[in-house]
């Protein structure tokens, strides 16, 4: 072998181990359905809402950049009509355009080439106003005080819906300025981007000019209009409101001071302060039931924004000031530097995950954010802490790496899950302690000043870490963010004080997983002492010098994105030194042990032996992540004989804390109490204790004479109590109830408990309103998921939806298309269900779906599965409630 062909193969060697690896961002390379020779640079669009009718015409100049000649121009478009097109002036034949709504591309034919340089596109279309939150969309709703029937627009573009609004190059990585000027009637306010620059009387209303924005991403455009108020706010040179629908802005105090700290601390965080000149969060009363981070008009379902000190409890305050922290954290991490194409969407919602969270923890740490259990406005999503939550659904077969390939846009819809938002968190979070607050700070201000309006893929990130720390995150990151699954690190004690550690894939119902090995950030600690660290890379580890009769613990307040599992001996010394423990690691020994038990690795008595063993407490972690298994267990078992039996054991242990917190409020107790109440109401009303569904009977009596009576925190529970046992004149009162109210939370309060009633007469009942313009759209269509999931009925739920499945999906956004089906049988256990859905999807529900029919045909399966071990383990199980 001569030099030159050994220099050749080592190039070639090293080039495909790099080949391997992802790179940093690069134009070019970086995926996506449209040609890079056209770079678009500037939009500058025109848009005429049409409200008779729901149509809007629009018209636009874009200027593009031809980076190389083309004979074609190909941008994105679905559902426009192009009436007429020319490229620098030149007007182009009809028949040079073509639209292909399959492939949502739009192809216009040159008549010459067309030469590097600048040139400018023109374009005149029309298009459609949605009901759903897909592109542009209407809202009805009932305004403030009147109640009348009111009407206005959004819209929402993320992932790939800016091309239902014009005709664009829609794809992250395409940054360009958008000036956009809208016709709206004249009493209405509207709202984009950025400030409004000038306004004028045209025929039909006014004609509204907003400023041009900064390069950003298509999908980051907004739009809103309506009988609208705000209230204003100033944080150094940014302009900060909260807007709503008339009425209502005033409920957007708590929203406008809360975005004014978290503003600084962010402007302070990231090193680059905020941007634009005007920050506006926006409430929408229907469309979608989340946030959008819309850059420098952040759109939020109304309840996700408005708090009522009067009537919203301390669950909606906290939920408020995390989805503000979780959004404005998009306006760096998004925004400002924006993922380069869908397979980094992990960078965008993992990041805002965990900043999110760190802030609000940083301003409330009575709320002990880390710990706090999530209630998804979904129905069908996962419960529990956002790290157990991601964590059950990576421990299955059908998983994925949070970096993961996309190609069609539903696939990039579908990338909007669990594994995306709370992985990504919870990995970030274990990154961060293990290299350390400031240095991970400094490398995010790297990374932002160096990426600053352009794109990124998280090689980026690595990189910028890794310099600020020295250390080679990138290989200690790939573990966990390029393949799919987490570790179980195996805890045994040896002699001589020596502890051997061995780590292995954790699966739950997923028997052929195959063998991986992770770079693990551990931390451990003999109770009492502090905490040290170790990188385990290997299969084995050892800690030494461990005193034999001292408990030992891993994963330090639960803050690594992995299970422990330990040998009786250190398990019974734990179990000793309970009270010793922190509230972290006592919720972390309580989900690890849950998990052991659903992945077969441990009998249910593991799990009851440890909450049987803690001390008294009236802390909320600990009594809700308990909540959160009987209500798993508590719902999987209905209909088994060992129900009853099951719910009355649940209730000997919930009791307690329930006798020590009492109804009332006391002016000097724990801050979390409202909050733990609440949870204890309505798990104690499921488990079907008599005492608490009288007292609550009695209260919503009191509740309807005189709503003051009923402190905010309870009526959710007290209401829903009330809902699960009801009559047909008590279903109709609260219904009354729930057409009368103006309040979004207030609404979903009254519906939630229409929801759960358990008659199978009022489940028909509930699921009617489904179909009725009651609710707004995205809240509509998860009454029928709600109803599957709490009236004891999904067989009932899902009879309904197929019958009407056309109606229900026309009112689902983009990111709850491919899951909306298949979710309806997340509530079914037995295998039978399993063949009726597999049967459904192939007649009846496109490829993209395949994902969601393959999770939820696992999730029944597992279900089956853990019931019938439930149910036999169950004798042991009640001895060990009789201590
Ligand atoms: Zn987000």
């Amino acid at each position: 072998m001569n030099v030159l062909r050994l220099a050749l193969l080592v190039l070639f060697l090293v080039s495909s181990l790099v080949e391997a690896v992802e790179k940093p961002f690069n134009f070019d390379e970086t995926p996506g359905k449209l040609p890079k020779e056209v770079v678009p640079t500037e939009y500058a669009v025109r848009l005429v809402p049409k409200l008779d009718n729901f149509t809007f015409a629009g018209s636009e100049t874009v200027k593009l950049n031809v980076r190389s000649p083309v004979h074609q121009l190909v941008l994105n478009g679905l559902e426009l009509k192009i009436e007429a097109a020319s490229v620098d002036g030149k007007k182009l034949p009809l028949s040079s355009m073509k639209t292909e709504n399959e492939k949502e591309l739009l192809t216009l034919t040159l008549p010459s080439e067309l030469a590097a340089g600048d040139h400018t596109l023109t374009l005149r279309f029309t298009g459609k106003i949605n009901q759903q939150g897909q592109g542009l969309f209407y809202m009805r709703y009932q305004e403030q005080g009147s109640g009348t029937r009111k009407v206005m627009l959004g819209t929402q573009f993320e992932a790939t819906d800016a091309r239902r609004f014009l005709p664009c190059w829609d794809e992250p990585a395409f940054r360009a300025r958008f000036q956009l000027t809208v016709v709206v009637p004249e009493n209405w306010l509207a709202v984009s981007n950025m400030p409004i620059e000038s306004e004028q009387k045209v025929a039909g209303g006014k004609e509204v000019r907003f400023a041009s924005t900064p390069p950003m991403s298509s999908y980051l455009n907004v739009f809103v209009a309506g009988e609208l108020d705000s209230i204003e706010s100033r944080v150094g040179p940014t302009q900060t409101r909260v807007i709503a629908t008339k009425g209502k802005a005033e409920l957007g105090r708590y929203a406008l001071e809360a975005s004014a700290e978290i503003l600084k601390y962010y402007n302070d965080y990231f090193g680059v302060p905020y941007p634009l000149p005007k920050l506006d969060q926006i409430a929408i009363p229907g469309g979608f039931g989340g946030a959008m981070e819309n850059w420098g008009g952040i759109t939020y379902y109304e309840s996700a924004l408005l708090f009522d000190p009067k009537s919203s409890s301390a669950e909606t305050k906290q939920d408020i000031y995390e989805v503000l922290a979780h959004e404005m954290a998009h306006m760096w991490f998004g925004d400002l530097v924006t993922m380069a194409w869908w397979d980094n969407l992990w960078l965008n919602e993992g990041f805002a995950s965990w900043m999110g969270s760190k802030c609000t923890a940083h301003f409330n740490p009575q709320w002990e954010v880390w710990l706090a259990r999530e209630l998804p406005r979904d129905p069908t999503r996962r419960t529990g802490i956002a790290k157990e939550a991601a964590m059950e659904g990576d421990a299955r077969s059908t998983t994925h790496p949070i970096q993961q390939r996309i190609e069609t846009e539903a696939e990039a819809n579908n990338a909007f899950d669990d594994i995306t938002y709370k992985k990504g968190q919870s990995f970030l979070r274990m990154l961060e302690s293990f290299l350390g607050e400031d240095i991970f700070r400094d490398g995010i201000r790297r990374y932002i000043d160096a990426h600053k309006y352009s794109n990124t893929t998280t090689a980026d990130l690595w990189n910028a870490l890794s310099e600020a720390s020295n250390k080679s995150v990138g290989e200690i990151a790939a573990g966990w963010t390029e393949q799919p699954g987490f570790p179980v690190v195996n805890v045994k004690r040896e002699t001589d004080g020596k502890v051997l550690l061995t780590q292995e894939r954790f699966t739950v119902n997923f028997k052929s997983a195959l063998p991986s090995l992770w770079q693990i950030p551990l931390t451990y600690s003999v109770v009492g002492e502090t905490p040290a660290t170790l990188l385990m890379t290997d299969k084995t580890a050892s800690l030494e010098n461990i005193p034999a009769d001292r408990a030992l613990k891993l994963n330090v307040n639960g803050a690594g994105n992995y299970r422990v599992e330990y040998d009786a001996s250190s398990w019974q010394l734990l179990l000793k030194a309970l009270p010793k423990l922190g509230v972290e690691d006592r919720v972390n020994l309580m989900s690890d042990a849950w998990a052991l038990v659903q992945a077969g690795r441990a009998p249910i008595s593991l799990y009851f032996g440890l909450i049987e063993k803690l001390p008294a407490s009236t802390d909320l972690a600990e009594r809700e992540q308990m909540i959160e298994v009987f209500e798993f267990i508590n719902r999987l078992l209905i209909g088994s004989p060992a129900c009853e039996a099951f719910q009355q054991y649940a209730r000997s242990l919930l009791r307690p804390t329930f006798a020590a917190l009492k109804w009332d409020s006391k002016p000097e107790e724990p801050l979390n109490a409202g909050k733990l109440r609440a949870s204890l109401i309505s798990a104690l009303g499921h488990l079907n204790d008599p005492e608490i569904i009288a007292d609550c009977r009695k209260r919503f009596e009191k509740y309807v004479a005189d709503p003051s009576s009923l402190s905010p925190d309870l009526r959710a529970p007290v209401l829903a109590a009330v809902g699960h046992y009801a009559d047909e004149k008590t279903w109709n009162k609260l219904h009354q109830f729930g057409l009368k109210t103006t309040s979004s939370e207030e609404k979903q309060n009254y519906y939630n408990a229409l929801a759960s009633a358990i008659d199978p007469k009022l489940v028909k009942k509930t699921l009617a309103i489904a179909l009725t313009d009651e609710l707004p759209t995205s809240r509509a269509v998860f009454l029928v998921s709600r109803v599957a999931r709490e009236s004891g009925h999904p067989e009932v739920a899902w009879q309904f939806a197929k019958a009407n499945m056309k109606a229900l999906l026309a009112k689902v956004d983009a990111a709850g298309a491919n899951r909306y089906a298949p979710s309806l049988f997340t509530f079914f256990s037995n295998d039978s269900r399993a063949d009726e859905l597999r049967n459904y999807a192939k007649k009846n529900l496109p490829q993209s779906t395949a994902p969601e029919v393959a999770k939820v045909l696992d999730e029944i399966q597992f279900r089956a599965e853990f019931r019938g071990r439930l149910v036999s383990q169950f004798p042991p199980l009640i001895r060990s409630g009789t201590k």
